[in-house]
């Protein structure tokens, strides 16, 4: 595993203290974070819109992907599809364990292809599954 200056740096990212500790979190991470949750966690040191801006910029950047939700909360998790600049492959599906509530990346597990009809065309699709993870089973 990277640390977070050589990801930082890979992405053309200067080493801010926001940068490094948020990366932090999710380098520590098992699942995805929430939105609320890097801020509850970072909210001692920095703003809400310096957390806000620093998870656009590593969306940006390919560093971290959103995932789906069926409330409306946002999580982010880590890229692992050697993603870059404006160009990610996260095509995978999200878990999402009912007993301990996280939600995980199955970076192995694409989404299948959907068949649509004449003149549909994609952008983006996204697959939720929920059950028991291998940890709660
Ligand atoms: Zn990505
Ligand atoms: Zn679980
Ligand atoms: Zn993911």
């Amino acid at each position: 595993m990277k640390d977070q200056p050589d990801i930082l740096k890979q992405s053309g990212l200067s080493l801010t203290e926001s940068r490094k500790k948020i990366l932090e979190l999710f380098l520590d991470a098992e699942g995805a974070l929430a939105h609320n949750d890097i801020e509850k966690n970072t909210h001692t040191s920095f703003d809400r819109v310096t957390v806000y801006r620093t998870l656009q910029t590593f969306v940006e950047k390919g560093i971290i992907h959103r995932i789906p939700t069926t409330d409306n909360s946002v999580l982010y998790a880590l890229c692992r599809h050697n993603c870059s600049h404006g160009h990610h492959h996260d095509n995978h599906v999200h878990f999402i364990c009912s007993k301990c509530e996280k939600t995980i990346c199955l970076d192995d597990v694409m989404i299948p292809e959907v068949k649509l009809p004449k003149n549909f065309r994609k952008e983006q699709a996204a697959m939720v599954v929920t059950g028991v993870c291998e940890e709660c089973s």
